[in-house]
């Protein structure tokens, strides 16, 4: 129970509750953490991720302030005399903590005592961390996508939105954040909602139990639907959302459904009409009926985007627009020298592997460089500790970013010939495009829906006007 942790994460980390294990910059693993009690046989350390830098027991992940950094254990459960007991369902392979943390497992004591030694940090569930860790059922929508979108369909706290189809989550999660109104404290009573509804069995099963286990049951509301065949009302009842996402292969078959008023023969072809089988008096819009609705389809071929422009316009959609987020991300790294790696597995691509050999080789030249010049003191006292942060699994630092050791040193020039200039100061600054980046290219098509506005309404606000008097 409780407020959701992408709503609210607290100050720490908390058992029975999802964390994001933050592995390298590659691998973020989603966790579900245990405390003792929901380990097998009651051992404290049971429940472990296992990962290529070292075994964390969770034990160890638990009550820890959010971003800490925690180092893999050693742990001797020899000592106590009893030999631990693997998961017998698959030979100690088993994930123990439930859907969705993949990497948790029951482990041996030897395997904590081969692993090798680094470290992990633990980060808050967020909607962004968690669209690059989820599971993927489908494609996704990543961030510099949907945050556009919230921000141009006007998701706000307190709104309402309508999502079709559901996929893997990524949008819901970002959507369900933007809806939150922050108050008050259990997520069941807040007032923003979104409404998300996925025709595919199986995902709609799996989404469930995701929004179930991210306590995110009062926020978002998943219906097992074909969106265009039977619409947008939940339990026969509208949403009265003021916001809409359409992530479906033809958002121009769900559009008729999102009209205030049943469309008519003028407006849609009969083909388009048959799949509405309400009567114009039974007609109810999924829509809040005095507020413009704003949409936005997301379609990866124009032929979508021409269709479904061409059904907005016949059916009194406004202000249609489309977008393509285009998104780069500039590296900026030192081209590093005296290290013999192929090309291909320079600057951000050097494994951990490449990375310890490189610092090895850095510290050498180091020594014989200091020696050369009959150096005795050393600038940075606690280098060492540092770099052996670096052999970990914390490749970025020691090739991305270039900032992390410049301790007082200063390059002038791009040249080295300042005694306290570093050896891995050194090297030409280059920057390029990070090919790894994920985004979903699509097209983005927005439009606005104008409120309803009754006859009625026409002439008081024509009576409001000292002219219309
Ligand atoms: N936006 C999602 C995300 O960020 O994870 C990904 C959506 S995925 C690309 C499209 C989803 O739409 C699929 O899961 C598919 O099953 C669902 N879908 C396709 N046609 C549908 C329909 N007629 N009604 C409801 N869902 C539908």
């Amino acid at each position: 129970a409780g407020i959701s942790p992408f709503l609210d994460p607290g100050p720490r980390t908390r058992p029975n509750s999802l964390a994001l294990a933050h592995v390298s910059r590659d691998s973020i693993q989603p966790v579900y953490l245990q405390d003792a009690s929901g380990t097998v046989d009651g051992y404290a350390e049971g429940a472990v991720i296992n990962t290529r830098f070292g075994s964390f027991p969770h034990s160890t992940l638990l009550d820890k302030p959010w971003g800490s950094q925690i180092r893999a254990s050693i742990v001797d459960t020899g000592s106590r005399g009893r030999k631990r007991k693997l998961d017998s369902s698959a030979d100690g392979e088993a994930s123990n903590n439930g859907a969705g943390s993949p990497t948790s497992e029951v482990t041996t004591t030897k395997d904590l005592r081969t692993a090798p030694s680094g470290f992990i940090h633990i980060l808050p569930p967020t909607p962004e961390i968690w669209t690059t860790s989820l599971p993927h059922r489908t494609q996704v929508v990543y961030t510099p996508d949907y945050s556009y979108i919230l921000h141009r369909i006007r998701a706000r706290p307190g709104m309402k939105i309508i999502e079709a189809g559901a996929g893997s989550g990524s949008f819901t999660h970002a959507s369900a954040r933007a809806v939150y109104n922050g108050s008050p404290k259990h997520a069941h009573d807040a007032k923003g909602k979104v409404f998300s509804f996925e025709f595919n069995q199986d995902r709609y099963q799996k989404m469930r139990k995701e929004i179930e286990d991210h306590r995110l049951e009062g926020i978002v509301d998943i219906t097992h639907r074909d969106v265009y065949k039977d619409g947008f009302l939940v339990h026969g009842e509208s949403p009265e959302a003021e916001c809409v996402f359409l992530d479906l292969p033809a958002p121009w078959k769900a559009l008729p459904h999102l009209s205030r008023r049943k469309p008519t023969p003028s407006e849609l072809s009969t083909g388009e009409l048959d799949t509405l089988n309400t009567t114009e008096s039974g007609w109810k819009s999924p829509l809040r009926a005095d507020r413009t609705a704003h949409i936005c389809t997301f379609s990866p071929c124009i032929e979508q985007v021409t269709k479904t422009i061409d059904v907005m316009r016949r059916l009194g959609w406004m202000e249609i627009e489309m977008v393509e987020v285009a998104h780069r991300r500039i590296i900026v790294s030192r081209e590093r020298v005296g290290l013999n790696l192929p090309p291909g597995e320079r600057g951000m691509n050097q494994t951990a592997a490449n990375v310890e050999e490189a610092v090895g080789k850095l510290k050498e030249i180091e020594g014989r460089f200091k020696k050369f010049h009959g150096q005795t003191h050393d600038a940075d006292a606690n280098m060492d500790e540092d770099d052996d942060d670096e052999t970990a699994n914390h490749n970025k630092h020691s090739n991305g970013n270039g900032n992390g050791k410049s301790k007082g040193t200063s390059l002038k020039n791009g040249t080295d010939d300042s005694l306290s200039v570093k050896p891995w100061m050194a090297g030409r600054l280059a920057h390029r495009t990070d090919p790894e980046l994920k985004t979903h290219t699509s097209y983005l098509v927005f439009a606005v829906l104008p409120q309803e506005w009754t006859e009625a309404q026409e002439m008081a606000a024509f009576e409001m006007w000292p002219c219309g008097k």
